[in-house]
């Protein structure tokens, strides 16, 4: 049965290095949750002091609502799956799988009928008896899968499991890890830097940044609704432009910057005039060509540089003339190509996605 993994106020440090710095978070029943981050944020720390390996300085966890804060790995219900698969090389599959019945003295009838349950699971009921030297990458990384999930986990923890598979294996495994997970009704905690993998598996996710969460939300809540800089900038591509608060007006705002003025729908709770701000403008919804008339946010541009990708092209736009600003406009289905030459264009995005946030560096 899932159950919530509950973290309090956690503190894990390393010498001078505070790997975790107070982190407060829940993580639902049956939730597919990832800790999103780049290297030595403390996603890995986070994770195994919620496996057990590390001893945190302060704080809590708790797991279907008991704590297991001080209690050692193999008491606490947890399956994990690594970045190497680390199979035993003279065991079948179904004999590695098993493995981790026969530790925990399960009897035979149930530990076979177990181990025929978790490969039917991964899909390698047919690769029962052979050695993990006979299967390729993807499928080792199916076979510790199971071998996590024979054991029935209360909650499966994942530690950048597909960095080891080629690019095509990671884009099938991310939706396998996904039906598995949610056929077996999992909770499940995902370490990973990569946002691509996050954003297209995750129920939810946290930004870590230094050891603390930058934010933590639906994929779509933390692209669309970032937080701070660090957050928009981790996630996805964007252009940050500093600007000042000029005009809260009604629903709209006007932001000043150096290049152009800006109207934004966003963030008239948050701000008041004179803050000084940095906007996210999503390549995506910046546009090339005639705005309807009236239109805000329509800014006179060059575009002098494309690369040209067939459904889309990436554009290098500078506005503001000379000693401008570039900023990089998604295309998709493109008309306008500046391969080797410059072409005016006008850049418009609409006042929903002129995302503001508190001042900060890219
Ligand atoms: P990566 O993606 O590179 O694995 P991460 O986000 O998982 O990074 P952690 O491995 O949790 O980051 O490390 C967080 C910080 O704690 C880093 O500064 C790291 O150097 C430090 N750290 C982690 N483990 C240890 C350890 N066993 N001893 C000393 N310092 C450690």
């Amino acid at each position: 049965m899932a159950v919530s993994v509950e973290i309090k106020d956690l503190v894990k440090t390393f010498g001078e290095t505070r790997a975790v710095d107070h982190i407060t978070l829940t993580i639902e029943p049956g939730e597919l949750f990832f800790l999103l981050g780049p290297s030595g944020c403390g996603k890995t720390t986070l994770l195994r002091c919620i496996a057990g390996f590390h001893q945190p300085e302060s704080g809590s966890i708790h797991m279907g609502g008991d704590e297991v804060t001080r209690l050692p790995p193999h008491l606490r219900d947890t399956g994990m799956v690594f970045q190497s698969y680390a199979l035993w090389p003279h065991m079948t599959v179904a004999q590695n799988v098993a493995f981790g019945l026969e530790m925990r003295k399960v009897g035979k009838a149930e530990t076979a009928k177990r181990v025929k349950d978790a490969l039917a699971m991964v899909k390698m009921s047919d690769r029962a008896n052979h050695k993990p030297n006979q299967l390729s990458g993807g499928q080792q990384q199916r076979v510790a899968l199971a071998r996590a999930l024979v054991i029935h986990p209360k909650c499966l923890l994942l530690d950048e499991p597909l960095s080891n598979l080629d690019a095509k294996l990671r884009l099938e495994m991310r939706t396998e890890i996904r039906r598995i997970c949610k056929e077996a009704g999992l909770t499940a905690i995902y370490v990973t830097h990569d946002q691509k993998e996050a954003l297209s598996v995750a129920d939810r996710l946290a930004v870590l940044n230094g050891g603390v969460i930058e934010q933590c939300g639906t994929p779509q809540e933390v692209y669309l609704k970032p937080r701070s800089v660090f957050a928009a900038g981790f996630i996805g591509e964007t252009n940050f432009l500093d600007g000042t608060v000029k005009k809260i007006s009604g629903e709209r705002m006007i932001i000043s910057t150096p290049v152009a003025e800006w109207e934004s729908i966003h963030g008239l709770d948050t701000f008041k005039e004179g803050d000084e701000v940095t906007l996210s403008l999503r390549p995506e919804t910046l546009h090339l060509g005639d705005a309807s008339p009236g239109q805000p946010n329509v800014v006179g541009g060059i575009v002098h540089d494309t690369v040209y990708l067939g459904e889309v092209a990436q554009h290098q736009v500078r506005i503001g003339g000379d000693g401008g600003r570039n900023l990089k406009v998604f295309d998709l289905n493109p008309r306008i190509l500046a391969r080797d030459g410059e072409q005016a264009a006008s850049v418009w995005v609409d006042a929903q996605d002129v995302v503001i946030l508190p001042r900060g560096n890219a």
